[in-house]
């Protein structure tokens, strides 16, 4: 099939794999049809998706598409696990023959698709070629998928072009359905238990790594099948978006940036708020809290079907330029979150993506001053029918946790 090289009017393309782009999808291509499971329609969704875009076959190795797909969530390891997924026709899911009673036993089994096993001695990768539509010129491997599986495959089809198949399975994962909303929902709430209870860990004289144990332990505690990540950014840390935990010790009176995440139910949640304890924050950090904190709130507000990515970014952008920070905004205002804490879509200048109903991501600004401190208040949130829910609804003020 002819690949559709032509750029749709209107959208950008910001993946790395930005090579073909593809029709908007419309919203009553993605409602699910009667008596079909999500799995179901989400197979048959990315099915119709390929076909637009002139993609004979997705190849789908283990990670978040392969879950988000079939539901069958393993592991990522040596041996090739792969769905083949041509955009017409029954789909196949190679596996290593000792995996096999684990994806037998998973929702894959209930979808009809085929369980195609290999031994040890085995070309698995010659194996997954012959189940490539017997015309096909081109497949899509998952972004994720390891490098030396997608070069194997591209050698054992060298006939069959290769893409990335982000493009593809992003018109599907970046539109949650209501069951993808109530586990994001629960997530969140899960985070902001952690939050609530911040005042247990923080306080001066107590390292960040210190800290950080106590809140990765809690996010588990508080209804998360795994830690994600931890930031504990004190003082000068904090003006490091990305910080690590260190052996600093916390100082009375001094900004802390909190950024949790951890995965419940195959959902992510991400929340950053910003304490003080022990003292007084200084006076020019609190001048520009204030400014975070309208900014902040103007781009939940703006958030509503129709804005689009650029323009959410835009309206706290001017907020913080205006009061002279500008500089100190250092990244975009957020990301889509999903089985990924970093998915599509991205807010940031340059996207236009419309925002739908069922998109989720963070609004996460931030004001960064180099050497002395930093600040950032960040929620996930869900575009609804006429504007958008909040997932995150701890106080977004400056916390002042009292020492004990
Ligand atoms: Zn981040
Ligand atoms: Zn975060
Ligand atoms: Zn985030």
């Amino acid at each position: 099939m002819a690949l559709n090289a032509d750029r749709t009017p209107g959208r950008v393309d910001r993946s790395s794999a930005g090579a073909y782009s593809l029709p908007i999808v419309t919203e009553t291509q993605l409602q699910p049809a009667p008596d079909e499971t999500e799995h179901a329609g989400r197979l048959r969704r990315a099915q119709g998706v390929a076909a637009a875009a002139g993609v004979d076959a997705l190849l789908v190795s283990p990670g978040a598409d392969l879950a988000y797909l079939t539901g069958y969530d393993a592991i990522a390891l040596e041996r090739l696990t792969c769905l083949v997924l041509p955009a017409v026709g029954p789909a196949r899911l190679v596996v290593p023959a000792l995996e096999g009673p684990a994806a037998q036993a998973s929702p894959v089994a209930d979808l009809g698709i085929e369980v195609v096993t290999w031994q040890e001695t085995d070309d698995p990768y010659a194996l997954t070629a012959g189940l490539l539509p017997a015309d096909a010129t081109t497949m899509a491997v998952d972004d994720r998928m390891w490098a030396v599986k997608a070069l194997a495959l591209a050698a054992a089809a060298p006939h069959v072009r290769q893409l990335a198949a982000g493009p593809v399975l992003r018109e599907l994962r970046m539109r949650k359905s209501a069951a993808e909303v109530a586990a994001l929902r629960a997530a969140g709430a899960a985070i902001d238990r952690v939050h609530a209870r911040m005042g247990e860990w923080l306080r001066p004289g107590r390292t960040e790594r210190e800290v950080g144990r106590d809140i990765a332990a809690a996010i588990v505690a508080e209804g998360h099948d795994r830690t994600d990540f931890v930031i504990v950014a004190s003082g000068p840390n904090a003006a490091s978006p990305h910080a690590e935990l260190s052996d600093k010790t916390i100082e009375a009176g001094e900004p802390v940036v909190v950024d949790i995440g951890g995965t419940a139910a195959g959902y992510c949640s991400d929340s950053t708020r910003t304490y003080v304890t022990g003292g007084a924050a200084p006076a020019e950090f609190m001048a520009y809290y204030a400014v975070l904190l309208q900014a902040q709130q103007a781009q939940c507000a703006a958030v509503r079907p129709g804005v689009s990515a650029q323009e959410i970014d835009a309206v706290g952008r001017d907020i913080i330029t205006t009061a002279g920070h500008g500089e100190q905004f250092l990244h975009r205002t957020g990301h889509g979150i999903g089985r990924e804490t970093h998915e599509e879509p991205y807010i940031v200048a340059g996207n236009t993506v419309p925002m739908e109903a069922g998109m989720a991501f963070s609004i996460e600004p931030g004001i960064y001053q180099a050497g002395s401190h930093g600040a950032r208040i960040e929620d996930i949130v869900v575009v609804t029918g006429d504007g958008a829910e909040r997932l995150n609804t701890t106080s977004r003020e400056l916390t002042r946790l009292d020492a004990r």
